[in-house]
């Protein structure tokens, strides 16, 4: 049993060592909860940084930012929440003064943190600590499994603002893992008119249907831009790379558009060769999306709410959190969608 004074949490100690190690649980600094664990999802971007792949954090590091838990503490002051609320963590941790931050972009803040990232806490914990202003309130309808995939939602959320209005336009989205199919969803909820996915794998490209895609391509497919082009019956308005590879992003210009939009959802793991004069001529507008910000998490919980997701069908496999190394050998495979930590108090 775990005792007040000590918790366990996932360590990924080196690349591809998932560990789970004892410590203290943490004093709170002035502006924290502290919070028990309720579920913790394994995102893409584990997978890279636990590969030691990711960008921009590598081994060591505490994962886990797409929590759901309970207040179980706060420091003196704290107001933002209470004890016994539950709660998802917005991972961002910012810095509220430099210029992005001031003018209301705080995704891209310059001093940017992030919790289950390089952080020192991360949520696949029995509790941690957490700035208690990221902390978003979890409507009392929503399962835990409902409240984990809102943090995921969010990032979709963002890269479907930032492609401008979507109302009767034609869609496509590279790839069909959480990130793919999430935006899938966020596009289907801002009226998108035919949208359609790709996946490598059958199950995922019916899952995209089953969500709303008008038609899903095999993402092996032999001239893939002229096959995605072929189910729109058009080129594509706006194109949202959820893979985000040299593969993608060339095909992703060539089934937008002229003066069409492509968004690079996906966290890509290194530089990628542009056909620039293609770009350029074509007038194709090349737009990045980072995280999210605040409202994000407000809207993707509104789309939750709305039922436009079955939460239990999307996640496809669970851990308890004395097996985190299992759930992010899981994740390595890519045959799961959303995989999740679960608590298991009481556990070794
Ligand atoms: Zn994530
Ligand atoms: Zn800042």
């Amino acid at each position: 049993m775990t005792s007040q004074l000590d918790r366990r949490r996932a360590l990924v100690s080196a690349p591809d060592v998932v560990e789970v190690v004892r410590d203290a649980v943490p004093e709170l600094r002035p502006g924290e909860a502290l919070v028990e664990m309720l579920v913790s999802g394994v995102c893409g971007s584990d997978k890279a940084g636990a590969h030691g792949e990711h960008a921009f954090f590598k081994p060591p590091y505490y994962p886990g930012h797409e929590v759901v838990g309970v207040v179980v503490a706060v420091a003196d002051g704290v107001d933002e929440v209470v004890v016994g609320e539950r709660v998802t963590v917005e991972p961002t941790l910012v810095c509220g003064h430099c210029k992005p931050c001031r003018q209301g972009a705080e995704n891209l803040c310059e001093n940017l943190e992030f919790f289950g990232c390089g952080y020192r806490e991360g949520g696949m914990a029995d509790a941690f600590s957490v700035p208690a202003r990221r902390l978003h309130k979890i409507p009392a309808s929503f399962s835990d499994y409902q409240a984990a995939l809102v943090e995921p939602l969010a990032t979709p959320v963002h890269a479907v603002r930032l492609a401008g209005d979507l109302d009767g336009k034609t869609v496509a989205v590279l790839g069909s893992g959480t990130i793919g199919l999430l935006t899938l969803v966020a596009a289907r909820h801002a009226g998108a008119g035919k949208i359609v996915s790709t996946d490598t794998l059958a199950a995922k490209r019916d899952l995209a249907v089953s969500l709303g895609a008008t038609a899903a391509v095999d993402a092996r497919a032999d001239d893939l831009a002229r096959a995605v082009r072929g189910e729109l019956g058009e080129s594509a308005d706006i194109v949202f790379d959820c893979v985000a590879n040299q593969a993608t992003v060339e095909s992703a210009i060539k089934m937008a558009v002229k003066g069409g939009t492509v968004v690079v959802v996906g966290g890509a793991r290194k530089p990628v060769t542009i056909d620039l004069p293609v770009v350029q001529e074509y007038q194709v507008r090349l737009q990045g999306s980072a995280t999210y910000r605040w409202e994000d998490f407000d809207r993707a919980v509104d789309i939750l709410a709305s039922g436009a997701l079955d939460a239990d069908r999307f996640i496809t496999a669970t851990f308890p959190l004395a097996d985190a190394a299992k759930a992010f050998a899981a994740i390595t495979s890519g045959n799961e969608v959303k995989i999740l930590v679960v608590a298991d108090r009481g556990g070794n």
